[in-house]
This record gives C-alpha cells, structure tokens and sequence, in this order.
C-alpha cells in the first residue's frame, strides 16, 4: 500500500497512501497510464496487468489510499457512484431482500425500485432510528442492509454500531454510504460495516471535476467478489479520473476542517434567521441525533439544510436563484458553495408522499458549504434572504 502504513494518520495516508514514487522515473506524482493494455513477454508472462477493464497502475494506486482512508484493506474504484451501488446489489439473487432507510439519496431510491425490483430483490425503505422496527423486518431471506449517514438532504443521523450489531447477528453484509460524512468524518468499518461505499465525487474528488464511486471491504472473499462484478460489468474509471482523484485527496484533510468550520458558521446564522422555519445541521444540541452524531463523527460537516418560512414553490424558486457566491447547482462536496432544491433537482425522482413522509417539501434548501471565505458566504446568504 506504498509508503503509508495503515498505523499512520489520516492526513499522511491522504498525501501517501498506495503512492511510491515511479520506479522508472522517480517521479513524485503518480504517472497517468493511460492505456487500456499490457505487453506480455510470452502468454501470461505480465507484470500482473493485462487490461484495464480489470487493472490499471494509476487506478490501483488510487483504490489503495480510498482502502487506507477508510481502514479497509481493499479498495475498489468505479466510474460512478451509482455503478459502486450497481455493483454491490449483484452480490445478490433473485428473492433476497434488502433493509434501508427511508431518506435515502435519490439515484439509490431510483436503482433499488426501478432497476433491482424487477429483478426479483425486495426492499424495505424503514426509519433506521428505531431498532426494533429493523430487527421486526429481519427474515431468513434477508441479506444486505444498506445505509446512509448523515442522510440526503434532511441530515439525520443513523447509529452505525447499533445497526452493525443487528447485521451482524443476522449475518448480513452491511453496507454504510459514507458519501456526506467523507472518511475524515467518520469510518464505518472501525463500527462494523462491511463495506463502505462513496460517491467520490462529493467530498474525496472535491473540486467537481470528476465523477467517480468507490467501495473500501476487509474481507478478502468479499473483495473477490466484488472485483470478479467490477472487471466483469465494467463500470470502472479511467486513469485520468484516478490521478485527478489522487491530486484532489492529497488536500482532503484541509478542505473538510474548512468545510466544518464554514458549516458551523453558516448553520449559527442561519438558525435564528427570521426567513428560517427549519434547520438541519448534526451539530446543534437539539438535533434528534446529536448524540450519535457526537458519538460516531469527529465533527458535523457543511452540509446544511433549511426549510423556508411561509415560502411556496415560486418564492423558493426565487430565492434558490438569488444567490451569487453559491451556485444553484445538483451535487455537493467541492471546494465551491452550492446550493440545490431537493424537490425538483436530486429528488426529483422519489414520489410525492414517499418523499414529504421524510421531510423533502416543496419549501426545502440545501446547502452544500464550501471553503470559500466566510464573510463573503454569510453576505450572500443574508442578501439572498433578505
Ligand atoms: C451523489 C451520491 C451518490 C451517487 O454517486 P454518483 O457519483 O453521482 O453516481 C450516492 N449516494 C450519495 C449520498 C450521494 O450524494
């Protein structure tokens, strides 16, 4: 895994981790190698790389710091998020079933119901706080449980360990979407996952230039499974993408403390603001899962919605496009502030009352914080609500 030891902290294995510097060259940074085959001295004879559907060197390096990051000891990189969820869903058959929560990212909700479904795999959309009701779902054809913490966009908070301990009693796979919190927030496998995923494209890439997805597994079975789905349907990234994303993890460190500390700021304005009927942000005292949060999370993120007072459709579209320093826009997690309307833009495909059951209504903000200045973001949200 190159320089960085899993004993090493984050901030050295963000920089190092699965990096050597190039044994023909020296160079420091990662060479893109871009091509898409091996020569081989005779049939077979190869450097361990054939074709890269399968194995390509700058993607290797990166899935070793994605595995470094999160604890884990395999890495799997994948050309969307969605196509790490993809993968992971083809670990089952048909008549298995799945539990989930009921606030999940929208391209989840859309894969689990309108592609997985048909394929006979059944999926219970549950409120994840309330461990009885996950055990009553439990059955003998129950296999995966799938979460995400803090949930899109309504930021609830979902107790990792509690619902590691029912997977595990159960013998389930548990799977934790780690996308919102990143891994310098919080490192499900250290609370009992057994596999993490992430939409790279939020917070680990960072600077919206890529999109990418990740998987991070201990077990070395699941991992060869995982890869055999990987190489086989062949939703993995290119080498350009890889070094981007290596480039962009080597500051990951320093963006998320910027992240939390403007999250911070940004969730104090905003919560005695007069235009403000809501706020959801971990972090306050009086947020229904402050204490799993403090419990699981080294701090609270910049990711932060808002539910406007006594504004309809038409004054939230107003308001949503007065910005100027954030930018009206789907995806959260880069350098740059953003500001998005669940309802008609990242979950726009979860039905009406599925999606007002978990708080999605029409009158919903969310902010995804970035690292710009602080006066500049609190000035733009104050002239955007006023
Ligand atoms: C964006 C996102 C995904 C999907 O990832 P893509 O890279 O867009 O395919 C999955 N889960 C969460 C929480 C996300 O925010």
């Amino acid at each position: 895994m190159g320089r960085a030891k899993q004993t090493m902290k984050f901030a050295t294995k963000a920089i190092h981790a699965g990096q050597e510097p190039d044994p023909t060259t020296g160079a420091i940074m990662t060479p893109i190698y871009q091509t898409s085959t091996y020569w081989q001295k005779s049939p077979g004879d190869n450097k361990g790389y054939e074709y890269s559907r399968g194995t390509n060197p700058t993607r290797k390096a990166l899935e070793d710091c994605l595995a470094a990051l999160e604890n884990a000891k395999f890495g799997l990189a994948f050309s969307s998020g969605m196509g790490a969820t993809d993968a992971v869903m083809k670990l089952l058959q048909p008549g298995d079933e799945v539990i989930t929560g009921n606030d999940l990212y929208g391209g989840s909700y859309r894969i689990f119901t309108k592609i997985f479904a048909n394929y006979g795999i059944k999926f219970h959309f549950l409120d994840l706080s309330d461990q009885n009701i996950i055990n009553s779902y439990v059955n003998d054809k129950t296999k995966l449980i799938w979460i995400e913490t803090p949930t899109n966009p309504t930021m609830q908070v979902v107790d990792i360990k509690a619902v590691g301990e029912i997977s595990k009693a159960h013998n389930l796979t548990f799977v934790v979407d780690n996308t919102f919190a990143s891994p310098y927030l919080q490192n499900p496998m250290d609370m009992g996952a057994d596999i993490v995923m992430h939409s790279v494209t939020k917070y680990i890439g960072g600077h919206s230039d890529v999109v990418m997805g990740a998987l991070m597994m201990n077990d070395e079975e699941l991992y060869k499974k995982l890869w055999f789905i990987y190489n086989a349907c062949g939703a993995t990234p290119g080498p350009m993408d890889s070094f981007l994303v290596l480039r962009g993890i080597k500051t990951l460190h320093l963006r998320m403390k910027a992240h939390c500390e403007n999250g911070r700021q940004i969730a104090k304005f905003l919560k005695d603001h007069p235009k403000v009927e809501k706020i959801y942000w971990p972090g306050f005292t009086d947020h229904p899962n402050h204490e799993v949060a403090k419990k699981q999370m080294r701090d609270f993120g910049g990711m932060i919605s808002i539910v406007l007072k006594g504004a309809d459709l038409q004054e939230t579209f107003r308001i949503a496009s007065s910005f100027k320093v954030f930018s009206l826009a789907e995806s959260l997690g880069g350098v740059e502030s953003l500001i998005n309307h669940p309802v008609s833009m990242t979950h726009g495909s979860i039905p009406k009352a599925e999606r007002e059951k978990a708080g999605v209504v029409d009158n919903l903000l969310r902010l995804s914080v970035g690292v710009e200045d602080i006066e500049d973001l609190l000035d733009d949200l104050k002239q955007a609500l006023s």
